[in-house]
């Protein structure tokens, strides 16, 4: 039996891993796609404490292999089920496994606008982050695609860095909280465009401008996409408490299920980014250790 399954092989994943290895824990690591999680599609990564620059599949690759050394076993199944107790069951799409704790570190994905070319040109002028890539648009043009909370902060943050930001709105209003649109309205360089969206990305290597519905072409050099994300737990549904977002309602590593762990984009939380899913991975870590401690 293991001590830990670890659900997800991302950022938060890796680091909880990381510990549990260094503390002699027998884990078991299941990743239904890529090894490494999102950040693995990330072209450049300039905020990760230590390391002023590197790809992110570069930085995806290190964290594995510092795991791999310690002797992480890794399975690639996807999880359809989890069931709680004091012996708990994880079962994939292959197998069903029993362990003492479960982490869950399933992240979530970026909403996307479903357009031709759209995932070719994330990095190169598609982007979903923006303290994470808005600082490469310093002084350029750029278009921020959405209405809500998101969309706003992100509008906001660029127009102090950009020239010009567009903001495309399918609806006809924001949907944003008002005191943001107040702070919008006080930017001089944001134009709202609502009741619009994009049609098509023009640009092959790297994105050169949007077309919209009504055929206007704006040049931008980059566009942050902010019209959702989609946390990855629908598994976990009916045995973790999750919010009306579908993340796993908890403060903090602990859920609802004595056992059972949460680290990473897929809990709720202000803010996701590589900093903080790898500081989940270490507080569900430690408090699995503590867990296992009482174990009987
Ligand atoms: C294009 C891009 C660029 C980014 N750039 C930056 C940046 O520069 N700086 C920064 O701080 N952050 C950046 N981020 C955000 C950062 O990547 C995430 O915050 C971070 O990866 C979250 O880590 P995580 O381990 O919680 O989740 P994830 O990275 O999402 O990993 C979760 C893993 O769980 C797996 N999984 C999901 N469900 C199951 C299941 N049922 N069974 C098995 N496995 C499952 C997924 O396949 C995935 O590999 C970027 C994100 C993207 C998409």
């Amino acid at each position: 039996m293991y001590d830990t399954i670890i659900i997800g092989c991302g950022p938060a994943g890796m680091t909880a891993a990381l510990y549990l290895l260094r503390a002699n824990k027998k884990v078991l690591i299941l990743e239904k796609e890529t090894i490494g999680g999102q950040i693995s599609s990330s072209p450049l990564v300039e905020n990760y404490p230590g390391v002023a620059q590197i790809s992110g599949s570069a930085l995806a690759n290190n964290m594995y292999e510092q795991i791999d050394a310690l002797g992480a076993e890794i399975e690639l199944e996807e999880v359809k089920k989890i069931e709680s107790g004091i012996v708990k069951k994880v079962i994939t799409d292959e197998n069903e496994y029993e362990c003492k704790s479960i982490i869950i570190a399933t992240g979530s994905k970026y909403r996307l606008l479903g357009l031709e070319n759209e995932v070719d040109l994330i990095g190169s002028g598609v982007h979903f982050c923006v303290s994470c890539d808005g600082a490469f648009y310093k002084d350029k043009t750029v278009a921020v695609i959405g209405g809500g909370n998101s969309a706003l902060i992100n509008a906001i943050s660029l127009a102090d860095i950009c020239n010009k930001v567009y903001l495309i709105q399918l609806l006809d209003y924001l949907t944003a909280e008002k005191a943001l649109q107040e702070r919008l309205s006080k930017k001089d360089n944001v134009e709202v465009l609502l009741s619009h969206s994009v049609k098509k990305l023009n640009g092959t290597d790297q994105l050169e401008s949007i077309t919209l519905d009504d055929d206007t072409e704006l040049k931008v050099d980059g566009m942050f996409v902010a019209v959702g994300q989609i946390p990855q737990n629908d598994f976990a549904k009916g045995v973790i408490k999750l919010d009306e977002r579908n993340y796993i309602d908890s403060d903090d590593a602990k859920t609802n299920e004595e056992g059972i762990f949460v680290a990473g984009d897929c809990r709720k939380k202000a803010y996701r980014q590589l900093t903080t899913a790898c500081n989940d991975g270490t507080n569900a870590a430690l408090d699995v250790i503590a867990y296992l401690d009482s174990y009987e």
